[in-house]
């Protein structure tokens, strides 16, 4: 692994220049207006690593929608707050569906096959909505602390048109209410994911978050136990099988790293031992996938050797 800093900013650059151009193969999310407007032009990646260096290159401070990457996020705090028990309402097999399939979950009695697609994220953010007072405070809190910036906000341009455009999650979660797996009232459930996929953040600070799942559950930075050892196993296990959704087994096969896309662009790939690459490009490809966060983190790793099954 590149351990000389300096190297590794060049390494950025460059790979950031074999991908001018590439952002034309893929398409803006626009089934949530608000995130048709983005530029398509942006991209940025960077690199936080577990001994102390946050670097980046391009577009890597602008701060765009994490969307599913939320996700990440919002399980470690459902696992954190109820444990094992989680594991009876969602389960952790690849879906072999779109992230917003709905025909799955009907077969499967309203249990959601995992936590990274929408019908296991509104799951998750069921047990947020129960088991905190202020479940949508709680989330922001918890990445403002992550990410050591209390400027993290929620865009309340994308919540709103995520409410507006809300009919397949509100389905998924209506369905598995009917099958007694959600607790909470339908509407306060939406409102907590779409809070929790509204939130801004940039490619650096996206990065220093997630430090904690590359090293066993401690953020490197604040020292804070964030989940226990075995838990920061299992997320990144399911992170490898499930987290770039259809394509979560190409992945596996080309790049060897649990990694997790959001529909704003953004790509995060967790390197255990070493550190989080988060990249960001907005124009995504059929499976939802950022097609130039996909390239940028798949160059990275293969730059540097970095696969797990090595
Ligand atoms: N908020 C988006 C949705 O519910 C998140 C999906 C994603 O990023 N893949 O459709």
């Amino acid at each position: 692994m590149l351990k000389n800093i300096s190297n590794l900013q060049a390494t950025l650059e460059k790979l950031l220049t074999t991908q001018q151009g590439m952002n034309a193969e893929g398409q803006v999310a626009d089934y949530i207006p608000a995130l048709a407007s983005v530029s398509p032009n942006l991209m940025g990646v960077s690199v936080a690593t577990i001994d102390g260096n946050v670097i980046g290159a391009g577009d890597y401070q602008v701060p765009f929608s994490i969307q599913s990457i939320s996700k990440v996020f919002g399980l470690v705090m459902a696992m954190n707050r109820i444990g094992d028990e989680l594991w009876q309402r969602v389960n952790m097999e690849p879906s072999g569906q779109p992230f917003n399939s709905i025909i799955q979950l009907e077969w499967e009695q309203g249990i959601p096959r995992n936590p990274f697609i929408n019908a296991g994220a509104l799951l998750v953010a069921d047990v947020l909505t129960s088991h905190f007072s202020t479940s949508k405070l709680a989330f922001l809190t918890f990445m403002r602390s992550l990410a050591g910036d209390e400027h993290i906000y929620i865009d309340n341009n994308v919540y709103q048109s995520e409410l507006a455009h809300g009919n397949r999650n509100a389905a998924l979660a209506y369905l598995m209410k009917s099958f007694s797996n959600i607790q909470a009232e339908i509407p306060e459930v939406l409102s907590h994911y779409f809070t929790q996929c509204s939130v801004a953040m940039s490619c650096q600070q996206l990065a220093k978050s997630l430090l904690f799942l590359a090293n066993k559950g401690l953020d490197p930075i604040s020292q804070h136990n964030i989940c226990t050892a075995r838990d920061a196993h299992r997320v990144n296990a399911i992170l490898s099988t499930s987290g770039m959704y259809d394509q979560s087994g190409e992945f596996a096969f080309s790049v060897g790293l649990p990694a997790k896309s959001g529909v704003g662009g953004g790509v995060i790939a967790i390197v255990p031992g070493y550190g989080v690459i988060c990249a960001w490009s907005p124009p995504l490809n059929t499976f939802g996938n950022s097609v130039v966060g996909t390239n940028l983190v798949s160059g990275l790793a293969a730059e540097l050797g970095l696969s797990i099954y090595h």
